[in-house]
């Protein structure tokens, strides 16, 4: 069997989007499943949309992901270069090849012929399709023209009768009528390929075997189907994933909620945890597990569980496998992970190290990304705490005065500021005010905190310090 090559070929835009990222992802569990190739192509024909250190970007962020390439343009190997814009002798090359054989032509049309086409089309609310005026020049006339400098572009020479059609892993079999199939552009005039026909002769020339990207090549898959078997080539097998959807149900944008990786990366979600949601969108494993490893994916990774069904970029889900991950940390990682965040949002110069380090163990279970430990701890670091409504309407209960009351003298009278002498003031209370459970727990913690939930009370209590506490019991 040949051996098993896959590419993630992004634009260089300086972003990683999670869409993007996640047909990475799709691809390097599939290829390496089966123990094959996982390359990075740049597709940068589009020279506007370029940016600088992107390429580098990308490997980063694919590298703090695990995602390693084995082939690219940063790393080399043997079928590069991997950036389109420095194979456009390749693509010049082919585009004339095809011309040759048959399967395409030069079209000389000029702008204002093609803009009087598309205005009539629009007129009739018609889709525009180029109309094939260049298909049948005569030789001389192409030679003259050629000669003259006239500019140019390459087509592809479509069949007008029959059907084109392909088997996609994911939506099965996939069939269009030839004459809907436009003469489209190979080759552009000003040198530069379509991505229509560089991603063919690129996946070609790359040996790629297996096509994992967005759906929304899957209806024009079949015209690049045809530029292959114009030159005579295998077929890869294509996955088109389906797409991401936003929490409105729209394709996933920056306007509805879509993150780059290293935003959240920023945000203190964990890069395992984006691989491991990431892996998750769109495909699911035989059983219902739902926290794996790289290498896990890697082992139960089966392309034919991909969903056809759009999925939903979830944050909530993402923050909940991101928790699963932190609670996982050992305590002096997640101490290294979260310290910066508090440092940056709190003067913590006259905290000791140990009550720093006792805040956030207390806070290890209670956060869901790292940068939350800054709104959850804030109630540690303001002089003046609020309540909102729910809270308000607790604190209306009949019997809460009396125990707030019990609970201050309990707590005056401690002498040894210990989590067992706080706790031993809570107990004290339920005997002495004779309240229980929610009646008892959740006057101190409004009251205290600010907060109806929140780390185990004694341990927060302690934490604050008998001065604050009392100050805020006596509010
Ligand atoms: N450059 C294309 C994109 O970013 C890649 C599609 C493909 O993987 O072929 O959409």
């Amino acid at each position: 069997m040949e051996k098993p090559r896959t590419r993630f070929a992004p634009s260089p835009t300086g972003f990683m989007h999670i869409g993007n990222l996640r047909s990475a992802i799709f691809g390097y569990l599939m290829v390496k499943h089966d123990g094959g190739d996982f390359l990075l192509r740049i597709e940068d024909t589009d020279q506007t949309r370029k940016v600088e250190g992107a390429v580098e970007f990308i490997y980063n962020t694919c590298k703090l992901c695990g995602l390693e390439f084995d082939e690219g343009p940063l790393n080399g190997g043997p079928y590069g270069p991997y950036t389109q814009s420095e194979r456009l002798d390749l693509y010049k090359k082919y585009a004339e090849e095809l011309v040759e054989k048959g399967s395409a032509y030069y079209c000389f049309c000029s702008e204002e012929r093609l803009e009087k086409l598309r205005k009539i089309a629009e007129d009739n609310h018609m889709a525009f399709m180029y109309d094939g005026h260049c298909k049948n020049l005569s030789k001389e006339e192409i030679e003259k023209n050629l000669k003259e400098g006239v500019p140019y572009v390459i087509r592809q020479k479509m069949p007008k009768e029959g059907t084109s059609s392909y088997d996609d892993l994911v939506y099965g079999h996939i069939s269009v009528e030839n004459h809907i199939l436009e003469d489209q552009i190979l080759l552009k005039s000003d040198g530069y390929p379509t991505y229509n026909f560089a991603n063919v002769v690129d996946d070609h020339l790359m040996h790629i075997t297996h096509v994992a990207r967005g759906n929304e090549y899957v209806m024009s898959t079949p015209k690049y189907n045809l530029l292959y078997d114009a030159f005579g080539w295998k077929r890869p097998l294509y996955i088109h994933l389906p797409m991401v959807l936003g929490p409105d149900g729209q394709k996933l944008s920056k306007r509805n909620g879509d993150a780059s990786f290293m935003d959240l990366y920023h945000e203190g979600y964990l890069p395992e945890a984006i691989v491991n949601y990431l892996a998750l969108l769109g495909w699911s494993p035989e059983d219902n597990r739902e926290i794996f490893t790289l290498e896990e994916l890697v082992k139960v990774f089966d392309p034919k569980r991909i969903s056809k069904s759009p999925s939903t970029y979830d944050v909530k889900k993402l923050n909940w496998v991101n928790a699963q991950y932190i609670k996982k940390m050992n305590f002096d990682s997640f101490y290294l992970f979260v310290r910066p965040y508090l440092e940056e949002a709190y003067d913590l110069s006259n905290k000791e190290e140990s009550w720093i380090k006792e805040l956030l163990r207390i806070y290890q279970n209670h956060i869901s990304y790292g940068k939350e430990i800054v709104e959850v701890t804030d109630l540690f670091f303001k002089d003046h705490i609020t309540f909102n409504e729910e809270c308000k309407e607790f604190m209306k209960e009949e019997t809460v005065p009396n125990t707030l009351k019990v609970f201050t003298e309990e707590i005056e009278q401690i002498s040894d500021w210990t989590v067992e002498n706080v706790n031993q003031a809570i107990m004290n209370t339920k005997e002495k005010a004779n309240v229980k459970g929610k009646m008892l727990y959740m006057p101190i913690r409004i009251q205290v905190t600010g907060q109806m939930h929140g780390p185990e009370l004694p341990d927060t209590i302690h934490l604050l310090g008998k001065e604050t506490v009392l100050s805020r019991l006596k509010k």
